[in-house]
């Protein structure tokens, strides 16, 4: 299987091919077309196995067909780290350097007003850690009720490191049509649980 059969259009693949990758991983081979038709993704992979492209690749293409109907992000990537962000939004920069797309960190460290601003123009991908991100909604600063993308992202730390809640509440304030895609190493009962909880009939994808 070759990347130019899972649907994804001209500027992403000649991304892909300037990374150096010649084929799909397994991960990428399967999530990729199920993301594109619209179907929510429960991924069991660990790092290492071309995650992050399986979901960032099917993203960069929903989101260069269509347009932004509102200064809010359109969708959204949730990390348990600031590390893991900041290599989230990397990659980001890479496979859509040939499309003309927006993304903003929002992350511990960062000036919160700066981020502020950098909302307020809207993006079409915002990348965060669940707790900067509900302390910029507290204040004010981000509406995500257009939001209709959710990644959550390495849910297994997650629950490790008590996000839990935070991850609830932030599901809470997108909207209830929308897409999700659940990333995690292992699949633990309450792992499970909370992915019976946030996504609408997955397909299940284990790597
Ligand atoms: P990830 O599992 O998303 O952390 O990716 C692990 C590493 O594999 C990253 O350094 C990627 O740049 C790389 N990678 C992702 N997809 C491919 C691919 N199809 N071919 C070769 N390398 C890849």
């Amino acid at each position: 299987i070759l990347f130019s059969d899972l649907g994804l259009s001209e500027p992403i693949l000649r991304a892909v091919e300037e990374m150096g990758y010649t084929h799909p991983t397994p991960i990428q081979a399967q999530a990729v077309p199920e993301i594109l038709a619209g179907r929510d993704v429960l991924g069991v992979a660990q790092t290492g196995t071309g995650k992050t492209a399986s979901f960032t690749l099917p993203m960069l293409e929903k989101l260069s067909k269509s347009r932004a109907r509102a200064r809010m992000p359109r969708s959204l990537i949730l990390e348990p780290t600031r590390e893991l962000a900041l290599q989230v939004a990397e990659n980001f920069k890479q496979y859509g350097a040939h499309l003309r797309l927006t993304h903003a960190l929002l992350i511990g460290g960062g000036k919160m007003n700066e981020q502020k601003e950098l909302l307020n123009r809207g993006v079409d991908v915002l990348i965060a850690t669940p707790g900067r991100l509900l302390d910029m909604f507290e204040r004010g600063g981000l509406l995500m009720t257009q939001t209709d993308l959710l990644v959550i992202d390495e849910a297994d730390r997650m629950l490790d490191m008590g996000f839990i809640p935070d991850i609830e509440r932030i599901v809470s304030l997108l909207p209830r049509r929308r897409q999700t895609l659940f990333f995690s190493a292992t699949m633990a009962p309450e792992i499970r649980r909370l992915a019976d909880n946030f996504l609408n009939s997955p397909k299940e994808i284990t790597v």
